[in-house]
Formats: C-alpha cells, structure tokens, sequence
C-alpha cells in the first residue's frame, strides 16, 4: 500500500471516522466537525490515491486533503479560531418585520460587536481487557452553557487573533468538562458493569481452588474460609467505624486460618490467593482517558443600526419646518435572526406599522390621533388638550388659552368681548338679546324693560333717554 494512503487511512481512523471501500475509491464518514471546518469541506469524503477514478478525490503530494490533515495534526490541542461570516442588509432585514407608514429611514449605520462561542473537542479513550474503545465529543458552550451547536450552512471563515479575548474560555471548559463526564457515565456505568459480573465470577473461581487446596491440607477449615469469604464481601461495601471493625475481624480470622493451618504451606496459600485476586482486579480495571484535541472559538457579528427616520413631505410641519425626525436604535442577531422589538411609545405594545407623530414619537396605528384643527397627526401623548366649548382635540398652534378662565379653546369658540373688545371663550361670554353681541356678565345690567343687556346697550339706552327728555317734550 502506498504511504500516502496508508497515512490517510490512519489519519481517519484516529479520528474515529467511518471507512470502507467502494471499488478503488476510499469513502470517508463521519468526520468530526472540526476537521470538516479546517478542510472547508463537509464529509463524506470519496477519495482516490491513483487520480484515475472520477467522482473521487484525488489524494497525493500536493492535494489540499493531504495539506489539511497535516496542519490538522500541527493543529490537534490547540485553539483554532472560526468566524462566521453574515451578510446582513440591515434595510431588508428591518422591512421584514416593521411597515413604515407615514415615515421613511433618512438614513442608517450598520456597527457590529462580536458574539463568541466556543468548541471542545474531547476524544476519550476506554481501556479495559483488551480492548480499547475510542469516542470523539464535541460540546459547545456559549455565556457559559451547553448550547447545540451546528456550523453546517453557515458561511465559516478563519478568525482573526485579534478579534478575539480568551478571557471566557477557562469557564468555558470547566463547563465543558462537566458536560462530558455527564455525557460518558451512561457508557461508563455499561463497561463497568460488565467487568465486575465477569470478575466476580473469577474471584470466585480462585477462591474455589484455593479453597480446595487448604481443605487438602487436612484440618477443619472449609468452615472459616466460608466464614472470612463472608467477612471480605461485607468489607468490600462497608466504610468508616465498621471497616475498622471487620478489617479487624478479618485480621482475627486470618490468624486463626493460619493457626489452624499451622504451617508455612498454608500461609503461602493464602498469601498466593490474596496476589491472584489483586492481579484478577487489576485485570477487569477501567482505564478513561480524556484528551482535549481540539478548542475552537467561534465567533459571529451581532449588529447594531441607527436608523434615522424622518417624517414623509406632506403635512403642514414638513412643508414648514423640513419634517420630524427620530433617530432609532435596534440590534440584530443574525445568529437567531432576530430584530429587537419596538414599542408604541404611547401604548408600549410591539409596534408592526410604524408611524412618526410631528414631535417625532414613534407609534403604533391604534396611538394616532389629528389635530381637530389643522388635521395633523399626532400620538396620544402629544395631544392632550381639547377646546373646552366642542371638545375636539387641538394641537399646541391650535389651541388657544382664554384669559378669563385659563381653558383652551379653538378659535371658532373663541369671540370679541363686544363691550371690553378682549378675546374670550365663549364660556366666558353672555349672549346680549338685544345687540345679539356677546360680553363677560359682569358687563351686563337691567335695562328699562327689565331685561339684561349689555353695557353697550345700556349706555345707548341711557344715551336714547338723555335724548327723549331733551327733545321729547
Ligand atoms: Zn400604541
Ligand atoms: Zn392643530
Ligand atoms: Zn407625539
Ligand atoms: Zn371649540
Ligand atoms: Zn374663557
Ligand atoms: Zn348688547
């Protein structure tokens, strides 16, 4: 076999990949997603060591495959870094989610802060028997918790050193370690439980053997093997106050079997059995070990727009003051796709149809209320006063404050005083029956007839009486 492809098959099975033959051409599966990601290419892989097969790659000097384990091996223990690459047009991004009704974004600025996550990759190794059983993991971690992670359909780049701090990965892998142990006990508790069936089984047999051999010593002494065999398995579970006790009790036994035994040949029986159990335990260990062969942080642009939004050209204040503007803040996470919310600033619910009020509040349609006046949009929390004769709602230039009562009304309730000639409300005025002219009541009094009429009336009365009696008589 060629060395190249010899190395290539061992490269794959190090890393506990799936590999079989199909005719010439060596097929590669399940590859662990870190390799993928440093080869740039997703597994599996088809692969040729002759170029002569198409549809397959070709593995020899000077292929990228062959460059890629290299510098993956180079690479095994160390930090790599990964960036995820987003094209995000923030416009269509926020269009998706927000209609601008009577408004458009003027313009807007497109910041990023990154997003970091990172990669362990453990490949753990089971040692028992014979056997050696090897399990490659891979925990990703993020604001110090496992989260799922998945780089496939992402455009990934390498990163850059300098965008990125190590400060979180020390947590990151504690974490991470946790995780594992969670992650091996289920295969761990497996294989130790076989083990111990088997080398229970095994002991036994030992002490059966090594128990015939003391009966064919002579004496007595089936009886307290049984009974010490009895002791050493409650000693096995115990712990504390009552190890102490029956270590002692086992101790006891153990001189007595040799007293019974009275000879060397016994105690060296004894002494034989005692190493072939220690030798059978040792043999049915578990030996795991974890080696950390990758670390990778990831990271990923979070992006914040300013936009700023300006009123559409057509009411009143645009044409005069050039329009409102508001200047907005939202951030998104290409990650999750998704766009912070905005709300009403009247009502605070999720605003779907934006609307820019003239002071440059932004609200939701149920929010908009018009100047009963000029017609001019505002939010609820603009609008808040009303005339205090018809009701309807007026905005600051509409309104106007009457100086005898301190209300705001609209001009059409507002009317000349006909004796005094002030502006006042029409709650402020009294109707004259006479002049059908309005004034303030305290300008009203009795005139001849007894009714009530203004000032201006009265002096013109008065003014008639002067006259009647100069010229009447
Ligand atoms: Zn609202
Ligand atoms: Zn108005
Ligand atoms: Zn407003
Ligand atoms: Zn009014
Ligand atoms: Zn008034
Ligand atoms: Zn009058």
């Amino acid at each position: 076999m060629e060395q190249i492809e010899k190395f290539t098959i061992e490269f794959f099975e190090n890393l506990k990949c799936n590999i079989f033959k199909d005719g010439d051409v060596l097929v590669v599966e399940s590859v662990p997603k870190n390799f993928e990601d440093l080869y740039g290419k997703v597994a599996p892989y088809r692969l040729s060591f002759s170029g002569q097969s198409s549809g397959a790659e070709f593995v020899g000097r000077g292929s990228v495959l062959l460059a890629a384990m290299t510098k993956f091996l180079k690479g095994v223990g160390k930090t790599t870094l990964l960036k995820i690459d987003f094209d995000v047009n923030p416009i269509k991004e926020i269009k998706k989610v927000i209609s601008f009704k009577n408004c458009e974004i003027d313009n807007i600025v497109k910041k990023h802060k990154n997003n970091f996550f990172s990669r362990f990759t453990f490949m753990t190794t089971f040692q028992y028997l014979n056997e050696s059983e090897q399990v490659v993991n891979e925990i990703y971690i993020h604001d110090g918790k496992i989260v799922e992670g998945d780089l496939s359909g992402y455009s990934v780049v390498e990163g850059k050193g300098a965008e990125v701090s190590s400060k979180h990965m020390e947590k990151s892998y504690d974490v991470a370690r946790e995780a594992l142990r969670g992650m091996l006990e289920g295969r761990t508790t497996e294989i130790g439980e076989a083990l111990g069936a088997k080398m229970e089984g095994e002991i036994g047999r030992i002490r059966g053997h090594y128990g015939n051999l003391m009966s064919e010593l002579g004496g007595d002494l089936s009886g307290a093997i049984e009974k010490m065999r009895e002791v050493e398995l409650v000693l096995r579970m115990a712990d504390g106050e009552e190890k102490k006790v029956l270590g002692a009790r086992l101790d006891r036994l153990r001189k007595g079997l040799v007293k019974i035994g009275d000879d060397d040949s016994r105690n060296k029986i004894l002494k034989e059995q005692e190493f072939t159990i220690k030798d059978v335990m040792h043999k049915y260990s578990l030996n795991i070990d974890n080696k950390l062969v990758n670390m990778t942080v990831i990271y990923y642009p979070v992006f914040s727009f300013n936009l700023h939004l300006k009123s559409e050209v057509g009411g009143r204040r645009s044409v005069v003051g050039g329009g409102a503007g508001r200047l907005v803040k939202m951030s998104y996470d290409p990650l999750t796709k998704t766009l912070n919310k905005l709300v009403c600033e009247s009502c605070g619910r999720e605003i779907v149809n934006l609307n820019l009020c003239s002071a440059g509040h932004i609200n939701c349609e149920r929010c908009l209320v018009r100047c009963g006046e000029c017609g001019e949009i505002f939010c609820k929390k603009c609008l808040k006063r009303s005339c205090s004769a018809c009701g309807k709602l007026l905005c600051k230039d509409c309104s106007i404050m009457c100086f005898g009562c301190g209300k705001y009304v609209c001009k059409d309730h507002m009317r000349k005083d006909c004796v005094s000639g002030e502006e006042r409300c029409v709650n402020c005025l009294r109707a004259c029956l006479r002049c059908h002219g309005s004034a303030s009541a305290k300008y009203f009094g009795e005139a001849l007839d007894g009714s009530k009429v203004c000032q201006k009336c009265l002096g013109a009365e008065k003014r008639g009486a002067v006259l009647d009696r100069v010229f009447g008589e």
